[in-house]
């Protein structure tokens, strides 16, 4: 049987290991001891017994192939190196290394342990103060001013933002419909405006900022600033080159670097899609098919080249009843209100689904 690599196994590497189970022999190689389901560390800040849910162990998430834990440093159309010299050969190599962000809403670390215990630092902030600030509007800026306005109405959340809207990139009337719902929950929103003495853009702290005369005073300040593309291993490649997001560039079979059988996908890779697991629900099927055909013996030249969602789709609770969402289901997306954003993420977010997926259905890890 053919033997695939995948590097990384967040939601794109583990989803597609999934899908290759059948048909490959599948390696994926993830730096972490476990898989956190990041969707809901948002609601974990208000709500931390949601935390044994969301860390989940790789153990029982494919039938034929491996996890195994390892940090590779280079990858090549023959295979990959890891950080302590060990070599795997690969037919295909399929590099999902994603994207981090600042604490505590992706692990920063190895270990899951680590990501519980930022995550339960910033619930203790968060109950021992009555005044919260986040610096960005982007969907994870929004989902937390939503769910600390849902969970704790009394504290003072103020929300910053650089940009004039709300989640930039995305259609108005998803951030009209966000910011109006927002501000009946009593957030404050302030748009156009920079933060300039932001003590750090990875973790929360309990400080000022400057640029608010109603915001002086202490409270805790959220930053959310965005997701940076990983992108180390690409940078071993001498024809990488990088979009202006940091996402490595990809040929319209999404394989970076003049490479034959490597391919990268997910938050790495500028496929056209945003940063988004939506985005991965489309890169999946089509890489099991392509690389399907090419361990058939196929070229990859001769399958259809991937074609990116023509509509950014994103969901966006705010709190487990309200939100808004744009479906990628038309060209220019179609916005839903706050029962369907409920029904399909706000209620459980993904989680029975997620534990699912990794042979963990309805028991904790
Ligand atoms: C708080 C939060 C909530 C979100 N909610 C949503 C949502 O509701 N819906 C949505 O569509 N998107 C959401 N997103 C975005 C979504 O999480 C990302 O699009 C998604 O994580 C991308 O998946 P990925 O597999 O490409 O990368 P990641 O999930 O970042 O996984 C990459 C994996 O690669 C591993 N890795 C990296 N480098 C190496 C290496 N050199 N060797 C071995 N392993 C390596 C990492 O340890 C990691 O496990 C959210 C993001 C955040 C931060």
């Amino acid at each position: 049987m053919k033997r695939v690599i995948i590097v990384g196994g967040g939601y794109a590497g583990a989803n597609l290991a999934r899908a290759l189970d059948k048909v490959a022999e599948v390696c994926v190689v993830e730096a972490r001891d476990h898989f956190v389901h990041n969707v809901a560390a948002i609601r974990s800040v208000v709500d931390p017994s949601l935390l044994p849910q969301i860390v989940i162990p790789y153990d029982r998430l494919l039938r034929r192939g491996r996890v195994r834990q390892g940090l590779v440093t280079s990858v090549s159309d023959g295979g990959v190196t890891l950080a302590n010299g060990e070599t795997i050969e690969g037919d295909a190599v399929i590099v999902a290394t994603g994207s981090s962000y600042a604490r505590p809403f992706k692990p920063a670390w190895h270990f899951a342990q680590a990501f519980t215990d930022s995550m339960k630092d910033a619930h203790a902030g968060l109950l021992e103060t009555d005044r919260v600030a986040i610096v960005g509007g982007g969907a994870v800026g929004v989902e937390l001013a939503g769910e600390i306005a849902a969970a704790h109405p009394r504290k003072r959340v103020t929300l910053i933002s650089g940009a004039p809207t709300l989640m930039p990139g995305y259609p108005e009337k998803l951030a009209h419909s966000l910011e109006a719902q927002l501000r009946a929950k009593g957030v404050a929103l302030h748009f156009d405006t920079r933060v300039a003495n932001l003590e750090s853009t990875e973790y929360p702290y309990l400080g000022t900022l400057a640029c608010m005369p109603d915001t002086s005073g202490e409270q805790l300040i959220f930053p959310a600033l965005g997701a940076r593309p990983v992108t180390a291993v690409f940078q071993q490649m001498p024809n990488a080159r990088f979009n202006p997001q940091g996402r490595v560039k990809v040929d319209a079979w999404l394989r970076p670097a003049r490479a034959q059988r490597v391919f990268a996908f997910g938050d790495a890779a500028a496929t056209g899609d945003p940063m988004t697991i939506v985005a991965i629900t489309r890169q999946v099927p089509w890489l099991v098919k392509v690389v399907a055909a090419m361990l058939d013996g196929q070229s990859v030249e001769s399958q259809p080249t991937y074609l990116p969602w023509s509509s950014r789709g994103i969901l966006v609770p705010l709190g487990p009843r309200d939100g808004a969402s744009v479906l990628p289901v038309t060209r220019n997306g179609v916005l839903v209100g706050k029962c369907p954003t409920a029904l399909i993420k706000g209620r459980d977010l993904f989680i029975p689904r997620y534990r699912k997926d990794f042979g963990y259905s309805g028991q904790f890890a």
